[in-house]
């Protein structure tokens, strides 16, 4: 029988930030650069952005106070609203009977715009965004929730996400199957880390 059900991030795991980066972010990026308020290099933070929470880029950059705001306040309205695609290997997973949760940190409103741009709403149990502004609760403790929520057994989930310290790093605290989405194969292949270069391997997990 069939039960494996999957845990996915969103965000350079569906689809690549690189895509929509450049356009999304060009009022925050010229902010930040006007600014100059911040410690580090430009370039570096333009590239954190996409791959981080901004929150996290912000204190590890030493933006300031005002910057931090300023950025807030054009983050909080922010929504993409041209075409967006997914990567094509997605479609492995979209086609997958298995039972499907999205979990994604970010600013809400930004949050559901992609995912409505994407057109993946219906892909999905359930949609979890964590938004920072307003949420504590971490991917560990929505992983759990979900678990706890669906009755689910430890074994029959699996995490699917390409931040090791986000979404693998709550899987494995949780004692759950996690597979690392490395497409372009940045990390050391690791026994306690599975990877996969595409969701055509996913099938090794399931
Ligand atoms: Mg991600």
């Amino acid at each position: 029988m069939m039960k494996t059900v999957l845990l996915l991030d969103l965000d350079n795991t569906i689809y690549p930030v690189s895509s929509i980066g450049d356009k999304l972010f060009k009022t925050l990026f010229a902010t930040i650069e006007k600014s100059g308020e911040f410690e580090g290099n430009f370039e570096a933070i333009k590239a954190e952005i996409q791959r981080t929470p901004f929150q996290k880029v912000a204190y590890d950059f030493s933006f300031t106070k005002k910057l931090l705001n300023e950025c807030m306040n054009i983050h909080i309205h922010l929504t993409y609203d041209d075409p967006m695609f997914y990567f094509d290997d997605y479609s492995v997973i979209r086609n997958l009977p298995h039972k499907k949760y999205l979990v994604t940190s970010g600013f809400t409103k930004l949050q559901n715009s992609k995912i409505k741009q994407l057109g993946i709403f219906n892909d999905f149990e359930e949609i979890h965004i964590i938004d920072l502004q307003t949420s504590v609760l971490t991917k560990k403790d929505i992983f759990q929730k979900i678990i706890e929520g669906n009755n689910f057994q430890k074994n029959e989930v699996l995490v699917i996400g390409d931040d090791i310290n986000s979404e693998i790093k709550a899987g494995s605290e949780l004692d759950l199957k996690s597979v690392l989405y490395d497409r372009k194969g940045k990390f050391l292949k690791t026994e306690s880390i599975p990877s996969i270069a595409t969701f055509h391997e996913i099938h090794r997990f399931i």
